[in-house]
């Protein structure tokens, strides 16, 4: 069967097609490819066309497609059993590795998506303060929680939804939402501040020189809470996420995606202070039956102890070379271009018109808008290259992508913006 008989399938059954829209290429326009495998940097679809991978899952996957150790520690445990319901020692050994390599934290709880953790962080700092009132910024995105889902980026932000229908207005009346970039003011009502500390789901918009900081200053003025929404750059941009990075350390961590290895895992943490108003210590409820869950973890377990320091450099280095690459190519079509990076996390603006990087939603909406994106992104598909079918999305690169790939990818990339640009 091809993509479009798949597809035409999928959607007498699931509404759109798809189980998460921004696979849906409405905003791109023309039919998904539906995979069928994956390995290292690439994907196959059900016709076995491969291609150059820089979704990975919307960066879930670090090591790329099916690590060979992946698939054996899954294989292991599924033998052994996959969901209990009782204390796992998986749990605990996931939860001793993020607590090694992240400074500021000191306890994990473990939920299975990254919607849950930042659901769950919010009503730990509810909790914890006495207060209602939390902060979010424009163009960020924390998952499709109720009072988080006010002007969010990636799929909101594609779909032009200003929120979504069916959050009420009581839902979303405790949030209150700020430009990126800038810091409030904040006042004694404010429970927490969350923040995803490098904007990666409005394309890529970095934080300002001290904005965390002065971030963190703020809340501290208060009595707020810092969150960061490390669900993106947690075990991504370092070894130890944004904290090192930026030097800021937040009260409350929520993780996602690299976590799980490619399988259903998020977490939220902070220190055993924060962490001890949740139940059973506390009065904070929270729960999960698959929570936790055993596959999830033995392979999440398995990335984290995995990866070594000098991966994080190679990712880097590849991340760095990739964005100069495609920048000059995609530049000599006589467009401007721009692909601002933040260690392993990669954007890419295209503009008719001289741009400089975005600093908010508001400075990269008319960019991710212009109707660029989507023309570039078809060219690339059809040169084996699969970017997300999203300009809001930012491009991942996993340490399965080699130097080849990603020369590969560089020479696709002039050459499709020749196509679609050139005069
Ligand atoms: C993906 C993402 C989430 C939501 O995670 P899910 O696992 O899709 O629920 C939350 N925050 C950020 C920053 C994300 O990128």
């Amino acid at each position: 069967m091809s993509n479009a008989e798949w597809f035409e399938r999928a959607q007498r059954v699931i509404p759109g097609g798809v189980d998460s829209p921004v696979r849906s290429f409405r905003s791109v326009g023309g039919t998904p490819y539906t995979v069928v495998s994956g390995k290292g940097a690439y994907v196959t679809d059900i016709e076995g066309t491969t291609y150059i991978d820089y979704v990975q899952s919307y960066g879930a996957s670090l090591l790329g497609h099916a690590h060979d150790d992946v698939i054996a520690a899954i294989k292991r445990q599924a033998e052994l059993g996959t969901t209990f319901g009782a204390p796992t020692p998986g749990e605990v050994q996931l939860a001793e590795l993020m607590v090694e390599r992240v400074p500021g934290l000191e306890q994990v709880r473990l939920v299975s998506s990254g919607t849950e953790a930042v659901m769950s962080a919010v009503r730990v700092a509810r909790g914890a303060t006495g207060r209602d009132k939390i902060v979010k910024f424009d163009g960020c995105y924390h998952g499709h929680s109720d009072a988080l889902l006010v002007a969010g980026g990636s799929g909101v932000a594609q779909l032009g939804l200003p929120g979504s229908a069916g959050v009420t207005a009581g839902a979303v009346g405790d949030t209150i939402t700020a430009p990126y970039n800038e810091v409030p003011t904040l006042d004694e009502t404010i429970a927490a501040v969350v923040v995803e500390p490098v904007a990666a789901n409005m394309n890529l918009v970095a934080p300002r020189e001290n904005f965390l900081r002065d971030l963190r200053a703020e809340c501290d003025r208060v009595g707020a809470l810092l969150i960061f929404d490390e669900v993106i750059t947690g075990f991504r941009l370092t070894p130890g996420g944004a904290e090192p990075f930026f030097s800021v350390t937040p009260d409350l961590y929520c993780f996602g995606k690299v976590i799980g290895g490619g399988l259903p895992v998020g977490a939220f943490g902070g220190s055993r202070a924060v962490m001890s108003h949740l139940a059973p210590l506390g009065p904070v409820y929270q729960a999960g039956t698959l929570s936790g869950n055993p596959l999830a973890t033995a392979a999440g377990t398995t990335v984290l102890s995995r990866v070594t320091p000098a991966d994080y450099d190679r990712l880097t280095a590849s991340v760095q070379r990739l964005a100069v690459g495609m920048r000059d190519a995609i530049s000599s079509s006589g467009i401007y271009c721009a692909t601002p990076t933040q260690g392993s996390l990669l954007g890419l603006y295209l503009s008719r018109d001289e741009f400089v990087a975005p600093t908010s939603i508001v400075e990269a909406t008319p960019l991710c808008d212009n109707g660029m994106y989507r023309d570039f992104f078809h060219a690339m598909l059809r040169r084996g290259i699969a970017l997300a079918p999203g300009s809001y999305e930012i491009i991942f690169v996993s340490l399965a992508h080699s130097d080849a790939d990603i020369d590969r990818t560089i020479e696709a990339a002039g050459e499709a913006a020749q196509e679609v640009f050139g005069s």
